[in-house]
């Protein structure tokens, strides 16, 4: 009789054990299908995205550097506007030649 009655109490426990376990799985369930939404969220947002930068790629016209010719090389300027070249010459002129030209020109008006 004993032995009968500890069989059933095991029994128990083993239905109580499967009862918890299969409402740890709906649980998990519900789980998977909210990550599976925000995922389907996350995936739309994603392409939106990627359609965007597309989109900005193909838009994206690079722009000429310059339009001014340096008076002295005949290089194009590195920005619009280019550096004026007196006393040297009248005109623009690149940084490089700015630099290695007319600065040192001006310079040397200054000391004499
Ligand atoms: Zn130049």
């Amino acid at each position: 009789m004993e032995k009968k009655n500890e069989l059933i109490n095991g029994m128990c426990g083993v239905f109580d054990y499967i009862q918890k376990q299969e409402t740890k799985i709906k649980d998990l369930k519900k789980t998977i299908e909210q990550l599976e939404l925000k995922f389907n969220l996350l995936e739309r947002d994603y392409n939106n995205l990627k359609e965007e930068n597309e989109k900005l790629k193909e838009e994206d016209v690079i722009p000429p550097l310059s339009n001014v010719i340096c008076v002295l090389c005949s290089r194009e300027c590195e920005n619009e506007y280019g550096n004026n070249a007196q006393p040297l010459v009248e005109g623009r002129c690149c940084d490089v030649c700015n630099e290695k030209k007319v600065i040192p020109m001006r310079v040397l008006q200054i000391r004499c």
